[in-house]
């Protein structure tokens, strides 16, 4: 039992208490409330999934909230119907089939649990609402403000983010705290990177590295939520990371810093892809995520990379170099 489900929201608390400390009240509805109640449901969920497995169709299935917080509420898209009119619609259906379609041929990994699991998305979630989450089964997207942020439904990287977490959710169920929290964030950034790349025939070298660019505007615009190429730059982020363990949070804020100090990780996978290219470092990270307890920690995650290097070396899917170029990476950020 994971007593610490993610909280998965694409912008976290932190950022809109920062907003606020300079005067920029988004006026979000209290993620604190909203997420207990789904935490309960969400437990009492997944307890019932252990007992029952849910054999999905493998089909998207897009709602439309209809400014409510209501889920499920109206289907406006099921799989294989003809577009919509509304853009939304489209684009959480074509990225859903986007995310799911390179975890099946690149990674070999059938949806979310593996196990052919619907991907719900329900889209105008609320009234202007800042985020987007998954919930531990389904996609949600508000529609964002349009002066802070915006089009959260049409960035392939927050479908990719969020469907991500789902999948960590069926394999090392990453405890959402601490360290653990903080590689969990780093997956769900890592496969977001990793497909939007992979998706707009970008490498290593091409890629921006940056993550939720799109989501950005008004003052934020030209800057991205993270990068893993420059965690932090505040030139480049709307609120930098650490980029090396000298300077890790320790307090206690967004569940002990697990959007913070996602940036040390993510900018050691950004420096292995640098290395052996970013679908190759995205095939060792995935191997490595399906060996990790749900409490690990930034050092065991060094040492599922390596343990998994050595197969994936031998059956030649990456390359021979890929063990100096992991312990560079992570000595690098000060992670061994
Ligand atoms: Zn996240």
């Amino acid at each position: 039992m994971n007593k610490y489900p993610c909280r998965c929201h694409f912008i976290p608390d932190v950022v809109f208490k920062e907003m606020k400390k300079e005067g920029i009240d988004v006026a979000q509805p209290s993620q604190t409330g909203l997420d207990k109640s789904m935490r309960t449901r969400r437990q009492g969920l997944m307890t019932f999934a252990r007992m029952m497995p849910d054999v999905g169709n493998n089909e998207r299935l897009v709602f439309d909230s209809q400014n409510t917080s209501s889920l499920r509420l109206n289907q406006v898209r099921k799989e294989g119907d003809n577009p919509s009119v509304d853009l939304d619609v489209n684009a959480v259906y074509d990225n859903g089939g986007i995310v799911r379609d390179y975890f099946k041929t690149v990674l070999g990994w059938d949806s979310i649990d593996n196990n052919s699991m619907d991907l719900v998305s329900n889209v105008h979630y609320l009234m202007k609402y800042n985020n987007a989450f998954w919930d531990g089964e389904q996609m949600i997207f508000g529609d964002g403000d349009g002066t802070n942020f915006k089009h959260f439904a049409r960035a392939l990287d927050v479908t990719a983010h969020e469907l991500t977490h789902g999948v960590v959710q069926y394999t090392a169920n990453l405890e959402y705290k601490n360290q653990s929290g903080a590689l969990n964030e780093h997956f769900a950034d890592v496969f977001g990177t990793a497909i939007k790349q992979h998706f707009l025939k970008q490498n290593e070298m091409t890629a921006n590295w940056l993550i939720g660019e799109s989501c950005l505007s008004g003052r934020f615009a030209g800057k991205a939520i993270r990068s893993m190429k420059s965690p932090n730059d505040a030139t480049v982020v709307m609120m930098p990371q650490p980029d090396n363990m000298k300077i890790i949070y320790k307090g206690t804020s967004d569940n002990g810093g697990v959007h913070i100090n996602s940036g040390i990780p993510n900018h050691a996978f950004y420096l292995a892809a640098m290395g052996i290219g970013t679908q190759n470092a995205a095939v060792l990270w995935f191997e490595a995520l399906k060996i990790l307890k749900s409490t690990a920690k930034f050092k065991d995650l060094y040492k599922a990379l390596t343990k998994v290097a050595k197969t994936l070396v031998i059956a030649k899917k990456i390359p021979a170099s890929t063990q100096v170029t992991l312990d560079a990476a992570f000595k690098k950020v000060g992670i061994i």
